[in-house]
């Protein structure tokens, strides 16, 4: 019998094995000492699962985490890291050579779109298609591709790729599918269901909640074959294949690059893990009854959330995640404004950042979008007055009660 993700959530991490304590201690020790050399060379040569040397490679504290984020993605083994973009750095960097190509969504985040600048300047060639459509995806396979990179709910359109689709494609082409799952949480997505290989999730967000804590995790799924993966070092080709590709990021990526989790910052991530499924079901509660009022608000021109009807990804999101999650975004019918209306707002705050317990709002392209400029935002299909919220744990009533004051002409 296997327990529902809430029961599993609250018995994942502690006690603690030196004095029973409930809750996962906080280990700040960067080194670790034994009592015999040979346990030390032990360590060191991997031979002694589940022990630490120098913290920069993990600690008590940010192992529980990685169980409990590995548990909740159905996986194999998880590496943490300071934040998501460490996270999908190390990932990038160190699976990917010049002369390697990727795919992508058009759609990104934001800051993952300059990260892929970044890799093309190193060499690394990246296509950015529809991935709507898995075909999109298909038409821009390259014989040096080597994996496929979507978000589940894309930030801040709201759209979804056919995560399906593009799944069965990989599988049939034996192409790594990695699948950033930060927007939905393992609480609305498990894509491993849909074939990926590996998972990343942005902690800062849905799994922490709090917004006083950063964090990123890589999950391995277990559904990618490694031994056919040709960028693994000889030093990680050794042993069961599947623990290839989590290695090689765990040391060339944690271990060399440094973007490592702080033990503290693993343990406020800990804490608030164990509400997600709670936070997560008043949020898109709360947002699918905004989204809706702000739909059928004659100063509103759009809503983009996955739970309307109007969503163009609507049933696929029904099937796949059965809710939208706290993000939504919006344009008014006149653009002009928007500033008024944001400074009107007495609830949410004006700030940048998502899943925080308080209700955020941003308009997109004069701030989070604005380094790239006007053609490539409209290449991204973001249009120049849209707003993002970030819903919260609010009464809806309030929220809604405020943009009626907000939004009253
Ligand atoms: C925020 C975010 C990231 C980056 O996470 P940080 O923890 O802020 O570095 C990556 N992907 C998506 C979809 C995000 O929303």
């Amino acid at each position: 019998m296997s327990d529902a993700l809430s029961t599993r959530l609250v018995h994942a991490s502690g006690p603690d094995r030196q004095f029973g304590g409930v809750h996962t201690p906080i280990h700040p020790s960067v080194q670790y000492a034994y009592e015999k050399v040979e346990d030390l060379i032990a360590v060191f040569q991997g031979k002694s699962k589940g022990s630490f040397n120098y913290a920069r490679q993990g600690t008590p504290t940010t192992a529980a985490l990685e169980a409990v984020v590995t548990e909740m993605e159905g996986g194999i083994g998880t590496v943490s890291f300071a934040t998501g973009m460490a996270a999908l750095s190390a990932l990038f960097l160190t699976l990917l050579k010049a002369g390697d190509h990727l795919v992508t969504s058009n759609r990104v985040f934001g800051n993952t779109n300059s990260l892929f600048q970044t890799l093309e300047g190193l060499g690394i060639a990246v296509s950015r298609v529809d991935a709507g459509e898995a075909a999109a995806v298909q038409a821009a396979l390259r014989p040096e591709t080597r994996l496929v990179f979507v978000e589940t709910i894309a930030n801040p359109s709201t759209r979804i790729p056919d995560l399906e689709g593009i799944g069965t494609l990989c599988r049939e082409r034996g192409l790594l599918y990695v699948v950033d799952n930060t927007v939905t949480s393992p609480a609305l997505c498990q894509p491993r269901r849909f074939g990926a290989g590996l998972v990343m999730n942005s902690l800062t967000k849905t799994l922490a909640g709090h917004g006083e804590a950063l964090g990123g995790a890589i999950t391995d799924t277990g559904c990618f074959d490694w031994s056919t993966y040709p960028n693994i070092f000889p030093a990680y080709r050794q042993g069961d294949a599947r623990g290839w590709g989590l290695q090689q990021i765990r040391k060339k990526g944690l271990r060399d690059m440094g973007g490592t989790l702080s033990s503290e910052a693993a343990h406020r991530i800990l804490v608030g893990a164990e509400t997600l499924t709670l936070r997560l079901q008043r949020s898109s509660d709360t947002a699918l009854t905004l989204a809706r009022h702000l739909a059928a608000h004659p100063a509103i021109e759009h809503v983009h959330y996955p739970m309307l009807e109007t969503h163009p990804e609507h049933d696929k999101a029904l099937a796949w995640f059965g809710s939208g999650s706290w993000m939504l975004s919006f344009e008014l019918r006149d653009p002009e404004r928007l500033v008024d209306v944001l400074n009107r707002l007495r609830l949410p705050l004006k700030a940048t950042g998502l899943a925080d317990t308080r209700t955020l709002i941003i308009p997109v392209a004069p701030t989070i979008f604005w380094e790239m400029g006007q053609e490539a935002r409209a290449a991204m299909g973001i249009a120049e007055g849209l707003v993002r919220l970030s819903v919260g744990l609010e009464a809806v009533e309030d929220l809604i009660a405020d943009f009626d004051q907000a939004l009253a002409v």
